[in-house]
């Protein structure tokens, strides 16, 4: 099954010069959707996982599936303010200013082995936030997934060491 073929492409978005990898075709087909979430599940099969962690809002359609898949918990990460139970927030740096992630104060039991999940890494700016909110919060990342990586923006070296794994792969 090529998978590739349910990624479509939208020139010019959000922004002109923007190659924009849009998911829903994949979604929108159960065999795809599921054969992309057995392929991830196989990168991590017989490895100690606890649990699945993802910051809104794509990288939680992945994270849920793979999560019942691997039978660990799944943590969502969040913007601030919308999580209702006591949280841990991490702020990092944007190119234009300060963002928050959050995560509720009992997501984590010390030394818990956390795989972490999105749709697509390109910078790996969002991915590098949730590592050290996962850090932060006593936790051990033992890999990023994502169904896609775009490789020109060489997200990988900022999330070294951490070992990263992409279904789809863009040149
Ligand atoms: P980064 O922080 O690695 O620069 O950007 C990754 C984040 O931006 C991901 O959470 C992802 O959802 C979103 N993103 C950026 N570009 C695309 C794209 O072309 N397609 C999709 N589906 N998401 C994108």
């Amino acid at each position: 099954m090529d998978l590739r073929k349910k990624i479509r492409n939208i020139p010019d978005f959000p922004k002109p010069g923007i190659m924009f990898r849009d998911i829903t075709p994949l979604l929108a087909c159960p065999d795809s959707f599921r054969e992309a979430i057995k392929q991830i599940a196989d990168q991590y099969r017989g490895r100690k996982i606890d649990a699945i962690a993802a910051a809104e809002a794509r990288g939680f359609i992945f994270a849920a599936p793979l999560a019942l898949e691997l039978n660990a918990s799944f943590v969502p990460v969040r913007k601030p303010g919308k999580l209702p139970f006591d949280t841990q927030a991490f702020h990092y740096e944007l190119e234009y200013g300060v963002d928050t992630l959050e995560i509720h104060t009992d997501a984590f039991q010390e030394g818990e082995q956390v795989l972490l999940v999105d749709d697509l890494l390109a910078t790996g700016g969002t991915m590098n936030a949730c590592v050290k909110l996962i850090e932060q919060a006593g936790a051990e990342v033992v890999g990023c997934a994502f169904a896609i990586e775009l490789s020109f923006l060489n997200g990988r070296e900022i999330l070294a060491p951490h070992e990263c794994f992409s279904l789809l792969t863009y040149d």
